[in-house]
């Protein structure tokens, strides 16, 4: 993948962290490299055009030499960056490469950190937004190493003036009251003197002397923190803008990882483990006069479906279904794949009639719905549906018979950052409710709606059959949900 087609997105960003070759990513590294040097070649251009009026601030003798070697390693990176690299080359050593361009690069920064413009924000700067490009883009082994490296020398260069040797620095301040020759660290107590001596220059005999605000406003000083900025701001920006698309990256893949824990790949909905941990918060916050009503959906003769028109389009019949029930169905339902060929649904706060309508309708609607298998063949599926509804009366009855039976459990624990937000807002106050819901709760309803659910199948399918009638009418057994 050629660098050219990078954009600034941080999908591409992204992308050419964890996607691109090895080499493709060191190429990109380099390529960024390039655009620094050249904004340090750019300097350079800038102060030998003003050479007259900067002469006196900046050592010209060493301008050229510094500006030959930008222009060296510049060439280098663009080397490095280009389809002529040696990193694209298949029997290169990459690693090598990555070494060597790490290395050359944190020389480099230390060497413009110390000759261009010594100064701890310019070379922490530097050093932090280089080291987090790096590391999202070669080998942290290396990047680490060179980090470790350019810390040692940036606090070699830091302590050498004090042990009395002079770095070259491209820095000549000529303030008149101070050394003419002033050419490398300058400690606090200077800055301090300079700062008088410049009140001085601007306000002679203490008036404002606009020729002094002029010169001054040319002077070294302002020259030398102008060039900090233009050194540091660029990295600046660029380590805020990784940091952000490094947030929005682990935020994009969390959000995929609960997704696809959440999900079920086929037909997008809900899957089993998520739908009965929606159904079990539904019924712990079920509130004041709320009945739940659970449906259990299975498809008829769907092996049928498989034998006569083939797996696929068996799984085009499972995602068709499973967008007509998501489209019938309001957000607040629950709605999973709980098996192959069967939905879980759960209606809360449903009373029965209600719920016995709304599975009737997505009865029709499955039954309805046209597959097509080419242009001569279409066929229709159609489903069975067992239906419990768990009144709140019920509910609270179960409770209490649950909590003196002394079958409370504590282990009944939900994992409340996935809960579907429609839940989100209730609040367990009481934490006890949670603890006097069995363990199993779910499975026992689900079974008497799996029971009403055999009875549909048995009296010829395609019918929805209610588990509560069931028992009403005592035509058929149905264990007590107490005594599971
Ligand atoms: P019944 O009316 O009694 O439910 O009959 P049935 O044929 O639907 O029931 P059975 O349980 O015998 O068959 C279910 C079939 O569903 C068997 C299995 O191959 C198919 N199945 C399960 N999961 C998938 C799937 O993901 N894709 C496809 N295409 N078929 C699946
Ligand atoms: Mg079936
Ligand atoms: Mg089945």
């Amino acid at each position: 993948m050629a660098v050219s087609k990078f954009y600034l997105g941080y999908k591409q960003l992204s992308k050419a962290v964890f996607e691109w070759q090895a080499a493709d990513r060191t190429a990109l590294l380099a390529a960024f490299m390039v655009m620094d040097v050249f904004s340090h070649w750019l300097w350079c251009l800038f102060v030998w055009y003003r050479r007259d009026a900067y002469s006196n601030y900046i050592d010209m003798n060493l301008l050229y030499p510094i500006w030959i070697g930008v222009s060296v390693v510049g060439v280098f990176l663009l080397w490095m960056s280009s389809r002529f690299s040696p990193v694209r080359k298949a029997k290169s050593n990459i690693y090598t490469w990555q070494a060597i361009l790490i290395t050359i690069y944190s020389a480099y920064i230390t060497f413009i950190v110390a000759v261009l413009g010594h100064s701890s924000l310019v070379a922490g700067v530097s050093l932090v937004g280089g080291t987090m490009l790096g590391m999202m883009l070669i080998s942290r082994r290396y990047v680490w190493r060179a980090f470790i490296g350019q810390i040692i020398a940036i606090l070699v260069v830091t302590l050498i003036p004090y042990v009395g040797i002079t770095i070259p620095n491209l820095r000549q301040m000529i303030a008149t009251t101070l050394p003419p020759n002033i050419h490398s660290y300058v400690t606090y107590s200077e800055m301090a003197m300079m700062k008088d001596a410049t009140a001085a220059t601007v306000l002679p005999n203490g008036r404002l002397n606009w020729d002094s605000v002029n010169y001054l406003r040319q002077s070294s000083n302002l020259l030398w923190r102008s060039t900090h900025i233009y050194m540091s701001l660029p990295k600046a920006i660029f380590i805020i803008y990784m940091f952000r698309t490094l947030l929005v990256i682990l935020d994009d893949s969390r959000k995929e990882t609960l997704q696809h824990a959440n999900q079920d790949e086929l037909t997008q909905l809900k899957n089993r483990r998520y739908g009965l941990m929606q159904m079990k918060q539904a019924l712990v916050t079920i509130e004041e006069s709320q009945d739940i009503s659970v449906i259990l959906l299975d498809l008829d003769w769907f092996k049928e479906v498989n034998d006569n028109y083939g797996h696929d389009v068996g799984d085009r019949v499972l995602i068709t279904v499973a967008q007509t029930l998501s489209q019938s169905l309001t957000d607040d339902t629950i709605v999973s794949r709980y098996g192959g060929e069967e939905f879980l649904i759960v209606l809360p706060n449903t009373k029965h009639d209600s719920a016995m309508v709304i599975a009737e309708q997505l009865r029709l609607s499955i039954a309805e719905q046209t597959i097509m298998v080419d242009d001569n063949i279409t066929f229709n599926v159609t489903a069975s549906l067992g239906l419990y509804t768990l009144t709140y009366k019920e509910c609270m009855s179960f409770k209490k018979a649950n909590r003196a039976a002394g079958k409370t459990e504590t282990g009944c624990q939900l994992d409340h950052s996935q809960l579907n937000k429609s839940y989100i807002g209730k609040t367990f106050d009481n934490q006890t409710e949670l603890t006097q819901l069995p363990q199993d709760i779910c499975q026992r309803l689900i079974c008497r709606a799996d029971k009403a659910l055999y009875k549909a199948k048995s009296l010829g399918r395609n019918q929805v059959v209610s588990a509560n009638e069931m028992s009403e009418s005592g035509d058929d057994k149905i264990d007590s949900l107490y005594s599971h």
